[in-house]
């Protein structure tokens, strides 16, 4: 059945390759695969599903979720809002009421729950996320070099959003740092089915169902879904929980990944994105699998 999903979405073939990170602009325009990883450890796969590609926004619950580990959850609720913003994902803006980012799923909430990460330094803390994205995904992640050297070079816009947010007061410590540890987790290089086993990890409470290892403790889970199914895919979020109905997040690399609590994880490549940023193909073919399989979270049967 993934096969067959994987074929149909092959067609398409509009949207475009994102560019503005230059590195990303020499993905393979044509790959596309899939994984899907069930609560007892198996993986179904196809396509190019173990193909590497930086992880980019896909970090961001994973890096929330760490957050929350560190803090607690109102910790974090005090510096990070829940709420979807229908903006771009880029965009340069706080909750000027509260001095919060709307959410942790926007470059703002993002580079914000990066500062909240414990640890001197940023190659502690960076290790810290590394670490702990590898228990999700079941096997050691490692940094694409160029990624992170291309998004540091053109990375003026996150830049702006970290000043822009320590003058507000939603930004504390040093924000070179913050932005070279946030720049780092988006450059770690992961795969469609990387996505899957850690989406399933979610799914499965916190459990990696592969390796049996817990990555996050099961009394966060449900808060990072809640963010994902609210602002996982920028300002397509309400459309995307109307037609496919599951909590996700992309990025701009054009991964997603996709988790059903207590059933299964899904994980998504293909490079070409639509206006918002979204992978073209990804959307396609989770529309199709949640319509096969009956996934949507709010079916009524
Ligand atoms: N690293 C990217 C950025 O901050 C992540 C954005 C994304 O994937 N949407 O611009």
């Amino acid at each position: 059945m993934l096969s067959q999903v994987h074929e149909v979405c092959s067609q398409r073939t509009d949207g475009e390759v994102a560019t503005y990170i230059p590195q990303l602009a020499y993905a393979p325009p044509e790959a596309f695969g899939i994984g899907l990883a069930t609560l007892d450890g198996h993986v179904y796969e196809t396509g190019d599903s173990r193909l590497g590609f930086s992880i980019q926004s896909v970090s961001k619950p994973f890096v929330y979720a760490l957050a929350l580990a560190d803090h607690g959850l109102e910790g974090v609720l005090q510096r990070i809002g829940v709420e979807p913003t229908g903006d771009p994902f880029n965009s340069i803006t706080v909750d000027e009421e509260t001095a919060r980012p709307f959410n942790p799923m926007v470059n703002a909430g993002a580079i914000v729950a990066a500062s909240l990460v414990k640890g001197t330094g940023v190659e502690e803390k960076f290790e810290r996320i590394r670490n702990a994205l590898s228990a999700f995904a079941g096997r050691e992640l490692t940094l694409d070099e160029r990624v992170y050297n291309s998004e540091n070079e053109t990375g003026d816009r996150n830049r702006a959003i970290a000043y822009f947010m320590r003058t507000m007061g939603a930004l504390e410590g040093d924000v070179d740092e913050v932005l070279e540890v946030y720049f780092k987790q988006c450059s770690l290089l992961v795969t469609a089915r990387d996505l899957a086993v850690m989406s399933a990890t979610l799914s499965n409470g916190g459990r990696n169902p592969v390796t049996g290892e817990v990555a996050i403790e099961p009394e966060h889970v449900s808060r990072v879904l809640a963010v994902m199914s609210t602002c996982g895919m920028y300002d397509y979020a309400g459309e995307w929980m109307y037609r496919v109905g599951l909590p996700a997040k992309s990025g701009v690399s054009g991964g997603i990944a996709v988790a059903l609590s207590q059933r299964l994880g899904i994980g998504l490549y293909s490079p070409r994105l639509d206006r918002r940023g979204n992978s073209v193909r990804g959307i396609a073919a989770c529309e199709e699998l949640s319509q096969r399989l009956g996934l949507h979270v709010l079916r009524a049967d």
